[in-house]
């Protein structure tokens, strides 16, 4: 435990793989975590009862969006981003480096941080390490990331390795700041807060990412440049861009050496299922992905026998549930051809019944992982899930 209020505790083991429980200031998560995302203050199509009810225990909103619109301050001003999003459960925003790096334009990147061009109405933006502190602490977020360079999956190995150091030192940065009272008064309302609190007055655990792209070397130095500051948790970042599948193996080879065992360690951006499975048998606890709920929305549905196109002509008249082994409220009490109806006829039920079932498919997943974890048999149980969840793809 790092503070009253936040820490991760290893329940059990099963090779690398890990069981565990993070505490919040909002409450404790079962880990391996999948979260989902809610980019710009909800998770799309669905309300925060139909999240618990899917099994949600964890979910991310993006700084990039929220910073843009409505702006930090508005979201602090509306009680923070938990009063916000109507969420009383552990909560994480990112820095905004990963959309200022894929989203936005005219960027410019030097030792100090990054500006960049709005994607919302063009105008000017800068990010620097202490400001995506700032920010994180006004929008009052459980856990906190640091500001990154995330560089593509096809740089060389200088780009690499300039990315590295440059986000080795916004780590520092953004450490130092975290640990600097939030003391500010802008218009009418103050916002003041203790070192590492957010400005609603609860504790933020900042984590570090590791970045090094498929460079063993890079990722190791990336790492030990961030344990050096004792943080409350570490991510694995810069995945996830197009390298395969292999590579991100071959870079979770390592990661169990490089991290420490007694903080949470979170790949970012990941959720293929075989992907989840890779990391959490290379001892990664968290997750998070817009697998679920875009893929929902484009009426594609996760199941244990494949995913499902709900377009297909071939669910027109199939009366039964996307999935016979899933209890959600989706399969309770719709059909594939239902759904598939209210998709041809675009009523926007459609998108929130498959995102809940497919919510509810990745936390049923999670959970499965949990018992194999426990058991000793994840590496039997997962082939034979991983088998069936790709061979029955449509
Ligand atoms: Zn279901």
């Amino acid at each position: 435990m790092l503070c009253g209020m936040f820490g991760y505790r290893c329940i059990a083991t099963d090779g690398k793989a890990r069981l565990g429980r993070l505490q919040t200031p909002h409450g404790e998560v079962e880990t391996p975590v999948f979260m989902p995302v809610g980019t710009a203050g909800s998770v799309k199509g669905v309300t925060p009862d139909q999240l618990i009810a899917a099994g949600a225990q964890m979910i991310l909103g993006n700084t990039y969006h929220l910073m843009l619109r409505p702006g930090a301050e508005t979201v602090a001003r509306l009680g923070g981003l938990h009063r916000v999003m109507a969420w009383d459960a552990p909560l994480l925003t990112d820095s905004g480096g990963y959309q200022v790096f894929s989203l936005a334009h005219m960027r410019k990147v030097s030792a100090e941080g990054v500006t960049f061009q709005s994607h919302i109405d063009g105008s000017a933006v800068e990010l620097t390490p202490a400001m995506a502190v700032r920010v994180q602490r006004l929008l009052g977020a459980d856990v906190i990331m640091q500001l990154d360079e995330c560089p593509p999956s096809q740089a060389d190995r200088d780009t690499v390795a300039a990315a590295v150091e440059r986000s080795a030192r916004w780590a520092r940065l953004c450490r130092d700041a975290w640990q600097q009272p939030l003391e500010e008064k802008r218009g009418q309302t103050p916002f003041s807060a203790d070192a590492c609190h957010s400005a609603q007055g609860k504790y933020q655990a900042l984590f570090g990412i590791q970045q090094g792209g498929v460079h063993a070397d890079l990722r190791a130095a990336s790492a030990a440049a961030l344990v050096e500051l004792d943080l409350p948790g570490y991510a694995v970042g810069g995945v996830s861009v197009g390298e395969g599948h292999e590579a991100l193996c071959d870079v979770l080879d390592a990661t169990d050496g490089q991290l420490p065992r007694c903080r949470p360690r979170y790949l970012m951006g990941v959720g293929e299922p075989r992907d989840i499975i890779a990391a959490v048998i290379r001892g990664i606890d968290m997750f998070d992905c817009v697998l679920p709920t875009r893929n929902g929305r484009n009426a594609q549905a996760f199941t244990w026998h494949g995913r499902l196109r709900l377009r297909n002509a071939r669910h027109a008249e199939d009366a039964a549930p996307l999935d016979e082994m899933c209890d959600c409220y989706t399969c309770r009490h719709y059909s594939r051809g239902v759904l598939r109806h209210l998709f041809m006829a675009k009523e926007m039920l459609g998108p929130t019944l498959v995102t809940i079932h497919n919510l509810h498919f990745f936390s049923t997943f999670m959970i499965a992982i949990h018992e194999a974890i426990a058991a000793g048999t994840l590496k039997a149980s997962a082939n034979a899930w991983l088998e069936a969840i790709y061979e029955g793809d449509e």
